[in-house]
């Protein structure tokens, strides 16, 4: 099964991924993720992605679509994928929709996480992550069992992103509606588009992705 989640920054794709990759056997391809390690181990592609991160802008279709196309063939993927940050764009959507079929792969739900602007700026503002293992928290909405001390490994080590300050969020915010929102309709007319409140508590919003998965919609 190869899912997308779809939503603004913020919306809570990674934190849902990260829970359907156990409850499902999926492996989770985050393209942010990606570039923040090709920006920290200074590789070629991470040079010229690192300015425009901190921007807010997009890294070129080019440079995206040939990091999912290596990736979603190694042998992890064979399973099954959930795609969280790509595609954002028309050209990005396409290019998968060829690879996908030169692979005889299908793409089974694109999930649209819907979430107003003026919160994902506070879910943004209050992300923080495990610098060990990863995982996500919030200071308000998700945060670790015990104060600064990792709820999955221990660690009391956390980061917060670069770009996930207010002037870069609004920049990011912008690129979401003018270049990924388009992707809705995109989806939409190929019937593969559903929708979840990502405004509902993380435990709600993965019910109604598992309902998505198992039955095809969370409203039935
Ligand atoms: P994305 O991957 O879409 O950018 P994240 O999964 O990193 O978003 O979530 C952004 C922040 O909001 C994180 O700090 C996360 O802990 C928190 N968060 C995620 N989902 C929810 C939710 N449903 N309600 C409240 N906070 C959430
Ligand atoms: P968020 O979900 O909070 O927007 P991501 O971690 O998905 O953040 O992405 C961080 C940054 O990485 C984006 O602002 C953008 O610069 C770049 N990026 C990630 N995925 C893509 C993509 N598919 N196309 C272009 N740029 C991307
Ligand atoms: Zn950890």
């Amino acid at each position: 099964m190869n899912l997308i989640l779809l939503g603004p920054p913020g919306a809570g794709k990674g934190t849902q991924a990260k829970r359907l990759e156990d409850a499902c056997n999926l492996v989770q391809l985050s393209t942010g993720d990606m570039l923040r390690a090709a920006v920290e181990s200074e590789s070629e592609i991470g040079q010229q992605a690192k300015s425009i991160m901190e921007r807010g802008e997009l890294v070129s279709d080019a440079i995206m679509i040939a990091m999912i196309r290596d990736r979603i063939q190694e042998v992890d993927c064979l399973n099954g994928f959930i795609l969280d940050g790509f595609p954002r764009t028309t050209a990005q959507a396409e290019a998968l929709d060829n690879m996908l079929a030169d692979m005889n792969a299908n793409l089974n739900h694109v999930i649209e996480m819907k979430v107003e602007d003026a919160i994902l700026v506070d879910r943004i503002s209050g992300r923080f992550s495990c610098s060990n293992c990863g995982a996500g928290y919030h200071d308000t909405f998700q945060k670790p069992v015990v104060e600064n001390v990792c709820d999955n490994c221990g660690s009391t080590e956390f980061s917060r992103r670069k770009d996930d300050n207010a002037e870069t969020v609004a920049l990011r915010l912008e690129a979401y509606h003018a270049q990924t929102a388009p992707l809705l309709p995109y989806y939409d007319a190929q019937g593969r588009l559903t929708r979840v409140d990502g405004m509902a508590g993380i435990d709600e919003v993965t019910r109604q992705i598992m309902s998505i998965i198992e039955t095809g919609s969370w409203l039935t």
